[in-house]
């Protein structure tokens, strides 16, 4: 029913056009068009659409598909040099260093588990304490039940924060600060550079889960002096099932073998085993070859933007949908810390609408204006109840493929409802 919106987009301003057509990165069409309406999809925090170029070469590598290291025919040789050849890209893409272990995975969950089976060990017992923030998405909190582990409520200001933080971790005994690089709930950039500083200060290492952060910034884990760094390719323009665990390889070549069996052992004798080490000893099992592929694939794309355009075009976007948001009575945009610079923010707008149930909004904004959003408590318990939400608020997220128009939509839907009501 609704009328059918047509658009020149040469005519309009960088900002309003996607980005992925301004670069070449173009993005696959959304499979749900809405009716006749563009579909808005602002979830793009939670799985960002695939990009063509990385859905081309899902589609040439696909023929070669076979078994990599432990075949001699052609095919599993191509296979073998296409998934090793993606270890070198993703470890350029994040600036590692010549050594670091580059471990793939499942996704970020599954590399933040690895990472909990490699932390050090002294006669038997763990050599400390993993330290972390209460604002971690829970691939980066519920790893860390296993082992010993403290957790710190976050200040009102970054500032008072990060002073927590180093007096937490001055008290000693922690082996592992676990950080976010950018909150996937609000979207605000965790200063990683600094609090790596700290941690190393106090004889720890730093995780950092770039789940949010590696779509929507440049990581260089070499200059950061960063010792993990994890990440997923569906949240990166590549297709679900492939994410990375990038670092130091003295933990990892130590650690429990994630997945063990075929490909993870030097020898198996029937009463011991001798395990193998680098990446081979957490990848036990038949890997994901088209999962590691094409998330390298993407971190190539990604890694030829033009910062300024890439940064200037979401900004632009979240700028535009925060102000356009704080103008409706009632509504709330939410943030973790009340001394965030807007520039350092992903493109995250978290809100909610005094009145209304987050997940009955989400449903009205898609079946009565064709946008898709997020609602809920974003796999953040401990924050969303700091925060005031237990029952949830709405996330509104963007990147390559967001206009401007994306965010009026957004805008107008939530005027609309509060006209109409639900
Ligand atoms: N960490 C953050 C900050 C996230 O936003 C997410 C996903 O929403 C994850 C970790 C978990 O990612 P995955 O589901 O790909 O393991």
């Amino acid at each position: 029913t609704s009328p059918e919106l047509r658009h020149d987009d040469s005519l309009l301003s960088p900002a309003a056009r996607p980005l992925a057509a301004v670069t070449g990165a173009e993005l696959q069409a959304p499979l749900i068009q809405g009716g006749h309406v563009r579909y808005a999809n602002l979830d793009y925090g939670a799985s960002a659409p695939a990009l063509t170029v990385v859905s081309a070469y899902l589609n040439e590598v696909l023929p070669y598909y076979a078994s990599v290291h432990r075949g001699a025919g052609y095919a599993s040789q191509i296979s073998t040099s296409v998934y090793e050849n993606a270890r070198n890209i993703v470890r350029d893409f994040v600036g590692g260093r010549a050594e670091d272990t580059v471990i793939f995975t499942r996704n970020t969950t599954d590399s933040l588990n690895l990472l909990a089976g490699c932390l050090p060990v002294v006669d038997g017992h763990p050599a400390g304490e993993v330290l972390y923030l209460d604002i971690e998405h829970h691939a980066n909190l519920l790893p860390w039940q296993h082992v010993p582990h403290r957790s710190i409520v976050a200040a009102p200001t970054l500032a008072e924060t990060i002073a927590n933080v180093r007096e937490a971790l001055a008290q000693g005994g922690v082996s592992l600060l676990a950080v976010t690089g950018a909150s996937n709930v609000t979207g605000e950039i965790l200063p990683v550079k600094e609090l790596t500083a700290l941690a190393h200060q106090y004889g720890a290492r730093i995780v950092v889960d770039a789940a949010q952060l590696a779509p929507h910034r440049s990581v260089d884990i070499a200059a950061a002096d960063i010792d993990y760094l994890v990440f997923s390719g569906h949240k990166l323009y590549a297709p679900f099932g492939a994410g990375v665990l990038v670092g130091r390889p003295d933990w990892l070549d130590a650690g429990t073998p994630h997945l063990a069996g075929g490909g993870a052992v030097r020898e198996a004798r029937l009463d011991s085993v001798t395990w193998a080490t680098g990446p081979a000893r957490h990848e036990g099992g038949s890997p994901n070859v088209l999962g590691a592929a094409t998330l390298a694939r993407a971190t190539q794309v990604i890694a030829e933007l033009d910062q300024d355009e890439w940064h200037a075009h979401e900004s632009a976007i979240r700028t535009h949908l925060v102000e356009g948001l704080k103008g409706i009575e009632g509504v709330t945009v939410h943030q973790i810390f009340s001394d965030t610079d807007p520039a350092d923010t992903i493109g995250v707008v978290n809100f909610s609408l005094e009145g209304y149930d987050a997940g009955l909004v989400a449903a009205y904004l898609a079946a009565e204006h064709g946008i898709g959003l997020r609602d809920g408590r974003f796999c953040a318990h401990p924050l969303l109840k700091r925060l005031g939400l237990p029952s949830g608020s709405l996330r509104a997220s963007f990147g390559l493929g967001s206009r401007l128009e994306d965010a009026t939509r957004l805008i107008a839907g939530i005027k609309a409802l509060k006209i109409e009501g639900l």
